[in-house]
């Protein structure tokens, strides 16, 4: 069984927290402790082409006099970060939703899966637990359990028990299964691959929700900018809040246009928790404002 211990991010694998302005220290505080934490990896996989270009492309065609062999010429940068910000005006997002963004996601619980997944204008591919065995498991260790050692010890203890009832089970359902099988006339390389994934995809029931896993999504602009204003807030749970952040960090580099003014509501505007707001808007905004 291992347990996560570094935070990896971007492109080149792992950055140094050093990075980080001196003076978000009340923002950010949290964040970075997420990012000694663990080792979740975020990885902008693929995208669309010249996200913007295309974006300006389909505002184009919408507004001006122009025929699909034509509407790309004279987009030059300036007339695309035009385009963009005329949308952003009128409130027309849907020409945004061509651009469209592929991460890699690692080290990541299966808590932060059920989050994840709760939004639905993306596409999912995840490492499957019927398929996968998981002997020796991976799992992710929140830092608030990590910082106080007789709760890191519990829950080491609990993670232990969690992987011994999951083998036995295992074991069990497949020595059932295999007999099965093979009564039933196939023979033992058959019988024991069947009766394996027959056996894995009920003893799962016993991993837990700190299971670590990784999967593969894909979202087009709009929904992102939904998924960062809802995801990077501080209210957000502090795993999603630290994948979301970094998946922002990474459309920017690509996209810096189009994802200007992406963040939590309070970074281009009024904070929309009302009384559960968590009164740092300020060290917010300048945090998402320097996010580089
Ligand atoms: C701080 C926080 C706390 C939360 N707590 C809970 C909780 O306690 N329990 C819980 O169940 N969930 C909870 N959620 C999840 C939340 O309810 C949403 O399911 C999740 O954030 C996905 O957001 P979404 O629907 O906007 O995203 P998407 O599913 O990607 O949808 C994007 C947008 O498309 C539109 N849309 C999508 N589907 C429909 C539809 N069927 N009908 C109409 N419009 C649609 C909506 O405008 C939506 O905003 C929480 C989320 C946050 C950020």
């Amino acid at each position: 069984m291992v347990v996560q211990t570094k935070f990896e991010r971007g492109r080149g694998g792992l950055r140094s927290n050093t990075q980080t302005p001196q003076s978000l220290n009340g923002y950010f505080a949290e964040t970075e402790h997420v990012m000694k934490g663990l080792k979740m990896k975020v990885k902008l996989i693929a995208h669309t082409p010249d996200p913007e270009k295309t974006v300006a492309c389909a505002a184009k065609l919408c507004y001006a006099a122009a025929d699909i062999d034509t509407v790309m010429d004279g987009l030059t940068d300036e007339k695309v970060a035009s385009f963009l910000q005329m949308l952003a005006d009128m409130g027309h997002d849907s020409p945004i939703e061509h651009a469209s963004f592929t991460f890699g996601i690692e080290g990541v619980s299966r808590s932060f899966l059920a989050e994840m997944t709760r939004h639905r204008i993306a596409s999912y591919s995840v490492q499957s637990q019927r398929y996968v065995r998981e002997n020796n498991f991976t799992y992710i260790l929140p830092p608030e359990i990590e910082a106080i050692p007789e709760a890191k010890e519990e829950y080491i203890k609990a993670m232990e028990e969690d992987m011994e009832h999951y083998v036995k089970l295992a074991a069990l359902l497949k020595e059932k299964h295999f007999k099965a099988f093979t009564a039933e006339g196939d023979d033992e390389k058959t019988a024991a691959r069947k009766a394996e994934k027959k056996a894995i995809e009920d003893a799962r029931f016993v991993l837990p929700n700190a299971c670590a896993t990784k999967m593969i999504c894909s979202f087009n602009a709009r929904s992102l900018r939904n998924f960062f204003s809802l995801r990077c807030c501080n209210r957000a749970q502090w795993e999603i809040r630290a994948v979301a952040t970094e998946m922002l960090r990474l459309v920017r580099e690509v996209a810096p246009n189009l994802f200007a003014k992406s963040g939590p509501p309070c970074f281009c505007g009024a904070c929309d928790q009302n009384t559960m707001t968590c009164g740092k808007a300020k060290e917010v905004r300048e945090f998402f404002l320097n996010l580089k």
